[in-house]
């Protein structure tokens, strides 16, 4: 898998009670970790504005509703 240059990660947004998206730049990629049920990746270890952070993005499972 290549290194994106974003991401577009989900969050959960607790007024809307709904899954929101945001596209994040990554200026370095560290890898992901992978879901356990359908091992798609779950989530992606970043750094994003100079800041390491972990943004989560839908896995295989979660896409259906
Ligand atoms: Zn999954």
């Amino acid at each position: 898998m290549d290194s994106p240059k974003e991401i577009n990660s989900v969050f959960w947004d607790n007024k809307k009670k709904s899954w929101e998206y945001k596209m994040v730049a990554v200026d370095e990629y560290h890898g992901w970790t992978e879901c356990q049920y359908c091992n798609k990746p779950m989530s992606h270890n970043i750094k994003s504005e100079g800041e390491f952070k972990v943004v989560y993005v839908k896995c295989g499972c979660t896409r259906t509703d």
